[in-house]
């Protein structure tokens, strides 16, 4: 008699033994990760067939859809996951389920076993097949080849070996094409037979399988528990807007229309299918900084992980899936981080969002405005964080200037004033009080438009040297600025000084103030204010020493105080001696006040000024 038809008993490869006394006595608790990989087997055993079936059509000549069927029996205490794919013959369930033929298994059972916690590397690594000795004591597995007459069955309590025998009759009648696995549960894996646990566990892990998943219940008929669409997988021609905003939905567990979709197949040395969505409102917890990516990392259909930062942190607002065909389905942490493959999609991807974002700001500026206003605040953080991608995040950032909202900064450059040689911006904390600002006064009267900056982040980005188009941007609160080339818009304006002793009236001032200012200086930027308070040119701009300071980081260094020559305040510095020292500290407490801050002493400060106000109304000479 042939061995093919009788029973026999063989030992496991050395690895598999090792790895199933690890899985036997493992102490992991989400041992539910064991469904996963039974489907994904099965999915696999489905996608061959389907591809087998090309070339013999016969094998699914029967007409039978692809299924995958769980059916859990509580008297019998059994767990049967079962789908009619490509199935195996003799020898392929000897050598698929007797041996581990992926390369790294070796390294990676040292690893599980030196590891303390070995079982917790159970869960990242993902061991296949044998995860379901976590929670069966015996597992048999009946399979019959696609078009094959025979039907074999494989069984194991997980020892040193396994069986491998004809079916029985009665199992050869029923497995028609595929594979039947049945888990015998240990005691404290019951759970795993209630109808609620197993949909939740495909729920969590299985969805996007893109075959149906049915769960037969003990009691009724077998129904459908997954969504069964792998949307991205299927070609852009046949899916409609409203495909796309459902799967954008039960993919970010969203409730609002994405804002952009971006869907393709990338094909060359590596093939992923992408679908990543922007949405069209902010998350609450955009700013969270342990808040983690939003896209899915698929291996050819299997979820693997939502965590494996696919995109950097700048775009961390995009959600959707990657699904590669390429990587290992076993992916470690490790992996993760360092796998070149995923590198080299990390970096394609990337660029692929940039430049779409970049056609919607063209093609559907109404959508892109969405973006921008939820998450454009994220995005200016990759101007700092993302050197490579600087210029096209630039291009990107849409800013509120003194000439208007949602301005570019190419429709900033096209509008430079003659002779105008840098972008010049302001930071602070509201639009209206940086309107105000009397930084701005020498720019407005020569129409010079100002970027007025007031997300948090921009007092950082803009800490890094920066230009666009060649111009490079400066803070208008920053070292010195000069408009000297540049005419004002009305002619008869003043021009600079006003004949005062510049020298005498500066030393005044100085000596009244004092430690409190670096230095004071006559100011190029004022036109109508009397005084305001700059960073020198090497320093920290004005608005980030303030963030820093509120956090207690960095030592602050002392502003410059510049002052208008021409305001009568300032002249009166030097003709009336006795309020000179009130008039100085006024000129410094009136700045800090046009900046958004307190004067050092408030109740000072108001007695001063009643002080100066009451003598003018008197007439007196104090
Ligand atoms: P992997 O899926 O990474 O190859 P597994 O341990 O999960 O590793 O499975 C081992 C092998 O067993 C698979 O590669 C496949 O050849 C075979 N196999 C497992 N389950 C099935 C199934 N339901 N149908 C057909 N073949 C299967
Ligand atoms: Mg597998």
């Amino acid at each position: 008699m042939p061995t093919e038809t009788v029973a026999e008993h063989k030992p496991f490869q050395a690895e598999v033994a090792e790895l199933l006394h690890l899985m036997v006595h493992s102490v992991y608790s989400e041992t539910e990760i064991f469904l996963r990989e039974l489907i994904s087997n099965a999915s696999d055993a489905l996608d061959k067939l389907r591809y087998e079936a090309i070339a013999a059509p016969d094998l699914t000549a029967d007409g039978e859809p692809p299924r995958i069927r769980i059916v859990p029996d509580k008297k019998a205490g059994t767990l049967a996951v079962i789908d009619n794919g490509i199935g195996m013959d003799r020898q392929e369930l000897i050598d698929n389920l007797g041996t581990i033929a992926r390369s790294g298994t070796k390294s990676f059972l040292s690893r599980l076993t030196e590891a303390k916690d070995g079982a917790g590397l159970i869960g990242q690594f993902g061991v296949g097949f044998y995860a379901a000795f976590m929670v069966a004591d015996r597992i048999s597995v009946t399979s019959r080849r696609a078009g094959a007459a025979e039907v074999w069955t494989w069984s194991s309590s997980g020892g040193n070996g396994f069986d491998i025998a004809p079916a029985s009759d009665e199992d050869a009648r029923r497995v028609t094409r595929g594979t039947e696995i049945v888990l015998h549960l240990k005691p404290d894996a019951t759970k795993y037979l209630e109808a609620y646990e197993i949909e939740r566990i495909v729920g969590a892990y299985s969805d996007n399988i893109q075959f149906p998943i049915e769960l037969k219940p003990e009691e009724g008929e077998p129904r459908q528990i997954n969504s069964a669409s792998a949307l991205w997988q299927r070609s852009k021609s046949e899916l409609k807007p409203e495909d796309y905003t459902q799967a954008y939905r039960s993919i970010a567990g969203a409730f609002d229309d994405p804002a952009m979709t971006l869907h393709y197949r990338a094909e060359g040395r590596q093939s992923y299918a992408v679908l990543l969505f922007a949405p069209s409102t902010k998350p609450f917890d955009l700013f969270e900084p342990m808040r983690k990516g939003r896209v899915k990392l698929y291996v050819r259909r299997v979820f693997i992980a939502d965590d494996a930062d696919l995109l950097p942190a700048y775009l961390r607002f995009i959600a959707g899936v990657i699904d590669s065909e390429d990587l290992p389905l076993n992916l470690s942490r490790e992996m993760l981080q360092n796998n070149p493959q995923l590198a080299q999609i990390r970096k394609a991807v990337t660029g692929r969002v940039i430049s779409e974002l970049e056609n919607l700001s063209e093609k559907e500026p109404e959508n892109f405005a969405k973006i921008w206003d939820a998450f454009g605040a994220v995005i200016k953080e990759g101007i700092w964080e993302d050197f490579e991608r600087r210029e096209k995040l630039l291009t990107l950032s849409r800013f509120t200037t003194t000439s208007g909202e949602k301005r570019s900064l190419k429709q900033y450059v096209e509008s430079l004033k003659p002779n105008q040689t840098e972008i010049y911006y302001l930071v602070g904390d509201s639009v209206e009080r940086l309107k105000s600002n009397p930084k701005l006064e020498s720019a407005t009267a020569r129409g010079i438009e100002v970027l007025l900056l007031t997300d948090p982040v921009d007092a950082f980005w803009t800490s890094a040297p920066l230009d666009f188009g060649g111009k490079p941007l400066k803070s208008l609160s920053q070292g010195d600025v000069d408009f000297g080339l540049i005419p004002m818009l009305d002619d008869n304006a003043p021009k600079q000084s006003s004949g005062a002793d510049e020298a005498a009236t500066i030393a005044v001032i100085k000596d009244a103030l004092g430690e409190k200012v670096s230095d004071v200086r006559a100011s190029q930027r004022l036109t109508t204010s009397a005084s305001c308070l700059v960073a020198g040119g090497a320093g920290r701009d004005r608005q980030l020493e303030r963030l820093l300071a509120q956090q207690n980081r960095g030592a602050a260094t002392k502003p410059i105080l510049e002052i208008n020559l021409r305001h009568p305040l300032v002249a009166a510095i030097t003709q009336q001696k006795h309020v000179a020292r009130d008039l100085s500290l006024l000129l410094l407490e009136q700045a800090q006040i046009l900046d958004g801050e307190l004067p050092e002493d408030p109740a000072a400060f108001a007695n001063r000024l009643n002080g100066l106000v009451l003598r003018g109304v008197s007439g007196q000479p104090g």
